[in-house]
């Protein structure tokens, strides 16, 4: 079969599906390319199949007309919010093919699917549902690469975690996990495993204001077990979806105190102006070169002076 794919966000972050069945149809024999009719020219023959993905819903769709006998489409960006169908097991469990994005130093994959904790704004629920469940071992889809990214949306929350953490730690790559780490599951023990994982930085997140008394032990205990430097550990603050201002700074302060860093996510970011006051907070904690110059600094001081150098 002629296989074509398009990533229609374009090539800046692998699309895992994609390096999957391109895995699959490769074993099978099948020719696989990008569908790329800018560059290759339209195809005279329509080809055998064309798999269209698209992870954002923001992202134009493809523009191209496609000459194949069959599209298939998927994603989140063309079946909000559960994605549309998944990909068959025997798909789902190949080793990504790398190759596409001539990625050669990372993998990419999940160990786990689910997250119990159906945040409002997340949808992980819809898509992977509300059970964190082991869906990997590690050498499903990495094999020696120095680097991995975990896409994990709460591994803490499956009950096979230590196993998986110390798969991680025997593999002795730097390991990113890209959707943070949830504190409100820290415990001493997972702590010690994480401890012994190589990472460069560690993501967590204080969405919730009404999550302080959880979160905060959490994490004090975490810094003093890690001892982790103030700019390795980084704490998300979710802002304009369900707190005061008066909420935000307080959060953002408390990390400050912790000895962490805090990192605004502006909720619905494009409805916003830049001159509103969580643009404004966005501006000062998020630009790390002015946030750690003065580690004593309060938001009003900043914007005074912003305001005035504005004038
Ligand atoms: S904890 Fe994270 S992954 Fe889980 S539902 Fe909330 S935002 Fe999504």
């Amino acid at each position: 079969m002629k296989i074509g794919l398009i990533d229609v966000d374009g090539h800046n972050y692998p699309n895992l599906a994609l390096m999957k069945l391109s895995a699959w149809h490769k074993k099978r024999g099948d020719e696989v390319k990008w569908y790329e009719p800018l560059f290759d020219g339209f195809p005279k023959e329509p080809l055998d199949r064309v798999y269209e993905s698209k992870v954002f819903t923001f992202t134009p769709d493809f523009e191209f007309p496609i000459n194949a006998k069959e599209v298939i489409r998927g994603g989140t960006g063309y079946f909000y919010p559960d994605g549309g169908e998944e990909l068959p097991d025997e798909i789902e469990h190949l080793s990504p093919d790398y190759s596409l994005y001539g990625i050669t130093k990372t993998a990419y994959g999940f160990l786990t699917r689910g997250c119990p904790r159906g945040c409002d704004f997340c949808i992980v629920k819809h898509k992977e549902g509300t059970k964190s469940r082991k869906v990997a071992n590690l050498h499903e889809f990495w094999n020696g690469q120095k680097s991995i990214v975990l896409m994990d949306p709460n591994i803490l929350a499956c009950n096979q975690h230590p196993d998986l953490l110390k798969q991680l730690i025997e593999s002795g790559a730097k390991v990113d996990f890209n959707q943070g780490i949830d504190a409100r599951l820290l415990t001493p023990k997972n702590i010690s495993l994480l401890k012994e994982v190589n990472i460069k930085e560690i993501h967590f997140a204080w969405d919730d204001p009404k999550d302080e008394e959880i979160i905060i032990p959490k994490l004090k205990l975490f810094k003093t077990e890690t001892d982790i430097r103030e700019r390795e550990a980084i704490v998300y603050v979710l802002v304009n979806f369900n707190s005061t201002f008066e909420e935000d700074l307080h959060r953002v302060y408390t990390i400050r105190d912790l000895g962490m860093t805090p990192y605004i996510m502006i909720f619905d970011k494009d409805k916003t102006k830049s001159t509103d006051p969580v643009r404004r907070l966005q501006s000062w904690v998020n630009n790390k070169r002015i946030w750690f110059k003065n580690q004593n600094m309060k938001f009003e001081e900043f914007d005074r002076r912003i305001r005035s150098d504005n004038r």
